[in-house]
């Protein structure tokens, strides 16, 4: 008889194109599936909260598909390299398949599995899952890895098309599961019962699991493609895909995406898609090469930044009250929906770390917390490009202007009437600037700045000039353009 087999989901929350999966049902014998939560393992990178709301759903979606395919799936709680050689043992299983991680931690947790299933005479068979590539092995011509976007995009594509998807297994034999396992409620992910529903506008907004994801997928391909070039910057009109926290849980591959994206269409805003697709690969092999970018700047002369940590000027941004509208609505985005729009991200976090002069950590920790795509990959290397500290950054002295970069992708201010309701009866000539609006006008608009919505934390122009000079400090030989 073949021996059973276990296999692991980790950041692969899916049947379809999941190598692992396939490769444990290669050998035709039956399969216990098992997902681990690992706190411990992942340390300061434990999922933040809005993640773990998505979590618990896509969990409760794979369990389901599991379930009826004929393999209930295992839930447990602790240390992998525990609780992964016990289960082997328990059910006779010399291997366990699961996706390669990206994540430092994760890295770590393969290995110390890898090591106590070793030391217990098994093995840990690691699939691609999670990327279009693996990053080792992918760098220049001179072997070193990419550390520019735009030739590791023309690599990319120069190293032909990605391997077709796999499809979903219609059955999955599976083993009878240990007793003892863990509920989704006894993971106390969210919600928490008598806490405050923070996530209250989740649901309606987002369908966790491999289901949503090809329905996300499909209502993009429907509504948003052929215009995404122009669409995908205006932050008050769905032009993106929405697709980031099915990418985040591994509920759709890169893989698919992509092939789905050739099959479906060709012109500019397939093209430009991919591109964005690449942006994310980017940023997991960016992560895989330089393991500590989540937390330091990967440019070490920014080590001698001069922040000013300001915890009052930290909360008013995180609670959308800078008085720039732009900024105030991502942010109000941000805790409603789980999720920001990316020009918001750019214009967002350039107000927290050039005009306020806060770390970007702080701001990363933010996102980290509150977005429902929460990725460390593309977390910290976004904001590592938007500090102007990452390999391949936005130059420092490119500061976003939050006023032009409202009139500019919110023109009728149609984004900032939706999630700032007090400022949604200004005229547009002053949405994105209501200090500059004459009293009577704000009047009319039921509106007295500093009471209704605050006046600028910080003076436009002295902002830029604060940031200009913070990097002046930095002794570098700098330019002074600006980002409109
Ligand atoms: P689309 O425009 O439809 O793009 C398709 C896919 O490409 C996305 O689903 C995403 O997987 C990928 N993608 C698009 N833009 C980027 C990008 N700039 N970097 C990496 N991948 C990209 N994205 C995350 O997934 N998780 C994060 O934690 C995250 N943090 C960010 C922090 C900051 C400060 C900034 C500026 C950007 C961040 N992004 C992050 C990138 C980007 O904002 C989101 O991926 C995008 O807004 C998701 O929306 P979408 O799925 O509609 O994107």
């Amino acid at each position: 008889m073949t021996a059973p087999v276990l296999i692991w989901f980790r950041h692969d929350l899916r049947l379809a194109d999941h190598a692992a999966l396939h490769a444990a049902l290669a050998g035709g014998g039956k399969v216990l599936p098992l997902f681990v939560l690992d706190d411990a393992a992942a340390g300061e990178a434990r999922y933040g909260a809005a993640g773990r709301w998505w979590l618990r759903q896509s969990l409760a979606a794979l369990a389901e598909s599991l379930a009826a395919r004929g393999a209930p799936l295992l839930l447990a709680r602790g240390r992998a390299e525990t609780i992964i050689p016990a289960l082997a043992a328990a059910i006779g299983a010399p291997e366990v398949h699961a996706g390669r991680a990206i994540e430092p931690w994760a890295r770590e947790q393969s290995r110390r599995v890898a090591e106590a299933l070793g030391d217990a005479g098994g093995a840990l068979r690691l699939h691609t899952t999670v990327v279009l590539r693996e990053p080792h092995g992918f760098g220049s011509g001179s072997g070193k890895p990419y550390a520019v976007y735009t030739p590791f995009a023309k690599a990319m594509l120069a190293a032909g098309e990605p391997e077709p998807p796999l499809p979903a297994p219609e059955r999955i034999p599976g083993v009878e599961p240990p007793a003892g396992g863990e509920t989704l409620d006894s993971f106390g992910l969210y919600p928490v019962p008598g806490e405050p529903d923070w996530a209250a506008a989740f649901p309606a907004q987002w369908q966790p699991g491999e289901a949503g994801a090809q329905a996300r997928l499909a209502r993009f391909f429907a509504t948003s493609m052929g215009a995404y070039a122009e669409a995908r910057n205006l932050p008050g009109v769905e032009g993106s895909s929405g697709l980031s926290p099915h990418h985040r849980w591994g509920e759709i591959s890169p893989r698919q995406v992509w092939h789905a994206v050739r099959g479906a269409a060709q012109g500019p805003g397939a093209e430009t898609f991919l591109k964005e697709v690449l942006w994310r690969e980017f940023a997991y092999h960016l992560l895989w090469h330089r393991p500590e970018m989540p937390e330091r700047n990967l440019r070490r002369e920014f080590d001698a930044f001069p922040w000013q940590r300001d915890e009052a000027l930290l909360r008013a941004w995180q609670r959308g009250r800078t008085g720039y509208p732009i900024v105030d609505a991502g942010m109000r985005q941000l805790w409603q929906l789980g999720w920001m729009h990316n020009r918001v991200r750019m214009v967002a976090a350039s107000l927290l770390v050039k005009h306020l002069l806060q770390p970007w950590q702080a701001g990363a920790a933010w996102f980290w917390d509150t977005l429902v795509d929460a990725d460390l990959a593309s977390n910290s290397a976004s904001w590592q490009w938007v500090a102007g500290c990452g390999t391949d950054a936005a130059p420092y002295f490119r500061v976003f202007n939050p006023v032009l970069q409202g009139e500019k992708f919110d023109a009728d201010g149609a984004y900032v009437r939706r999630f700032v309701p007090e400022l949604a009866k200004l005229p547009a000539a002053f949405i994105h600037k209501p200090w500059e609006a004459p009293e009577a006008r704000l009047a009319a608009a039921g509106l007295r700045l500093g009471r209704d919505y605050p006046r600028p934390v910080v003076d436009p122009a002295a902002g830029r000039a604060c940031a200009l000079a913070a990097f002046a400090a930095l002794k570098q030989p700098g330019a002074t353009g600006e980002a409109a």
